[in-house]
C-alpha cells in the first residue's frame, strides 16, 4: 500500500508533465475503480489546463482550470506511468489514460482496482468525505510535538496503531510507523496516551526525517510501487527494522535482533533493546 512517501514521489514526477498543460485527450477504458468513476468523467477532463498539483495525506489533487479538483489515489497497486513519442502499447490493468497537449502520454495502471479517482470542487476539497477528520501533514508547519499530544490524549491505545490513525497525522502506514518508531527509540506497544514530552519531540522529529529521507530514496517498492518513470523507488533498502526480523538492530551501539510482533492485524518490527 503506497504510503505518503510513494504518493509524493508519485505527485512529483507528475507535475512536470500535467502543470500548465491542456488534458487534450482523456479516456476511461472501464467505468470504474474502487467505486464507480463520476459521470461524464472523462468528458469533463478533456480540454482542462492543470493548474498544479499537490498532495494532501495519500491522495495526489489535481486543481484544474474550471475549479474542479481531479482527486487520485493509488489504492493498493496503482501506477501512474508517464511516456512520450506514438501511442503507447496499453496494457491490460491500464484503466484511465490521457495525452497532454504537448504529447506525453499518461496510463493509470491499477491490477488490484483499489484506487479511486474523483472530480469534486476545488475550493470544498478539504471536505470531500475522505478528506475530512483527516490530521496534519507530517511534513507541515501543524505537525509538532503539542499537536502530536493533543491528539494522542487520553489514548488507551498502542503508539504504533495511533500513528496508523488518519487522524491523528496524515499518510503514515505500516512501514513508515515502524521506522519512526525505531529511529526515535520508542517501544511500539507504549500506551499512546504516555508519548509525551521528549519522546513526542523525539517521534515528530523521527516521522519528519524518515519520510524526507523516503521521498528522496524515491519511496519503497516492496511490491507494486513505481516512480512515474516506471523506476522502482529504493528506500526499501535503508529500512531500520521494517522486514528484517531476525537482523541484528543498525542502530550505534545498539546489539539487539529485530523483532517482529502483529499489532490490530498488521506486523510490527521492532528493536525490544534499544526501543522503550
Ligand atoms: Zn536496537
Amino acid at each position: 500500500m503506497p504510503e505518503l512517501p510513494e504518493v509524493e514521489t508519485v505527485m512529483r514526477g507528475l507535475t512536470p508533465r500535467l502543470e500548465g498543460r491542456i488534458l487534450a485527450h482523456v479516456e476511461a477504458r472501464r467505468p470504474d475503480l474502487r467505486w464507480p468513476l463520476p459521470d461524464g468523467f472523462a468528458g469533463r477532463l478533456t480540454g482542462r489546463r492543470v493548474v498544479g498539483l499537490r498532495r494532501r495525506a495519500k491522495y495526489i489533487l489535481v486543481d484544474l482550470d474550471d475549479g474542479a479538483c481531479w482527486m487520485i489515489h493509488l489504492g493498493m497497486s496503482g501506477r501512474m506511468l508517464l511516456s512520450n513519442g506514438g501511442d503507447p502499447a496499453f496494457e491490460k490493468h491500464d484503466h484511465v489514460v490521457l495525452r497532454t497537449d504537448e504529447g506525453w502520454w499518461l496510463r493509470f495502471n491499477d491490477a488490484r482496482r483499489f484506487g479511486m479517482m474523483d472530480l469534486w470542487p476545488t475550493a470544498d476539497v478539504e471536505n470531500h468525505r475522505l478528506l475530512a477528520g483527516i490530521g496534519p501533514e507530517p511534513l507541515g508547519n501543524a505537525f509538532s510535538a503539542t499537536a502530536l499530544e493533543t491528539a494522542l490524549e487520553g489514548r488507551q491505545t498502542a503508539i504504533k496503531a495511533a500513528l496508523l490513525d488518519q487522524r491523528v497525522v496524515a499518510g503514515i502506514g505500516n512501514i513508515y510507523a515502524c521506522e519512526a518508531l525505531h529511529r526515535s527509540g520508542i517501544a511500539p506497544k507504549r500506551l499512546a496516551l504516555n508519548v509525551r514530552g521528549a519522546r513526542a519531540d523525539a517521534l515528530v522529529s523521527a516521522i519528519g526525517a524518515v519520510l524526507t529521507d523516503a521521498i528522496a530514496a524515491g519511496g519503497s517498492s516492496l511490491r507494486d510501487h513505481r516512480q512515474t518513470s516506471g523506476e522502482l523507488g529504493y528506500f526499501q533498502h535503508t529500512f531500520g527494522v521494517y522486514d528484517r526480523e531476525g537482523q541484528p538492530c543498525p542502530k550505534e551501539g545498539c546489539r539487539g535482533t529485530v523483532q517482529r510482533i502483529v499489532q490490530t492485524g498488521r506486523s510490527t518490527f521492532y528493536c525490544p533493546s534499544c526501543q522503550r
